[in-house]
């Protein structure tokens, strides 16, 4: 079966437990015996963010490892730090966020087109992440409405500005503002910030700097997260 390593952890004295992002089956995870031991033949192909080929036999508890074969290595991700932080931060929000065997081979598509955008991604990693975290969220089923006001469905062109509040969804327009709460913290956003971050979210277009872009995705995500996710551009910026 062919998957891509999200996160390695030690379990009991000599193995480890890895859990892997396949097509058809989704995550998984199984034990890999003796995979500690410095002579042992399997623990070069076991390094997040490799794809991986690999077979299965059924454990008493948990599936285990019998072979591994590095499909892809995405070595000039692991020779960057910046790059290697991208990852690894993406690859444990996946980890994180998706449930055993829930299988969506988008997900895996996602992981695969992302490693290798990211290998030749020349800057601006923060944005790119960014991006990428926000293209996991739509493939969960959470995708900012900003073509039109997220509850009542005006044309936002119509107007000069814009709110934001995670809670609705996405953009708002005036009049929607004026019948909310009025101690509800909303960010307004002028028409070029919003042409901006549509341009953002296309993964068709290149990557432009807009300022609040990552204040936008963060604030999102997190609103939506089940689970508590860092401030990725606090370590980014060290
Ligand atoms: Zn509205």
């Amino acid at each position: 079966m062919q998957g891509i390593v999200l996160s390695r952890r030690d379990f009991r004295e000599f193995d480890q437990i890895i859990s892997v992002y396949t097509p058809e089956q989704g995550k998984i995870e199984m034990v890999a015996r003796g995979v500690k031991k410095i002579q042992s033949k399997n623990s070069a192909g076991l390094e997040p963010g490799q794809l991986v080929e690999f077979g299965l036999a059924k454990g008493k508890e948990m599936s285990l490892l019998t072979s591994v074969t590095v499909e892809e290595d995405f070595t000039n991700i692991r020779l960057d730090y910046r790059r290697a932080f991208v990852a690894s931060f993406l690859l444990d929000t996946v980890d994180r966020l998706v449930e055993k065997n829930s299988v969506d081979e988008r997900i895996f598509l996602f992981l695969c087109t992302t490693l290798l955008e990211l290998q030749a991604t020349p800057d601006s990693f923060e944005f790119f992440l960014d991006r990428t975290i926000l293209q996991f969220f739509s493939l969960l089923g959470y995708t900012p409405i900003l073509g039109q006001c997220a509850l009542g469905g005006e044309d936002v062109l119509g107007f000069g500005t814009v709110f934001f509040h995670p809670k609705d969804g996405g953009v708002i327009c005036p009049p929607c503002l004026a019948k909310q709460t009025p101690n509800q913290e909303y960010f307004s956003i002028s028409q070029e910030g919003l042409r901006g971050l549509v341009s953002c979210l296309d993964p068709q277009r290149p990557l432009v700097a807009t300022p609040f872009f990552h204040r936008f995705v963060f604030d999102f995500v997190a609103y939506y997260s089940e689970k508590k996710l860092p401030d990725w551009s606090k370590v980014l910026s060290l």
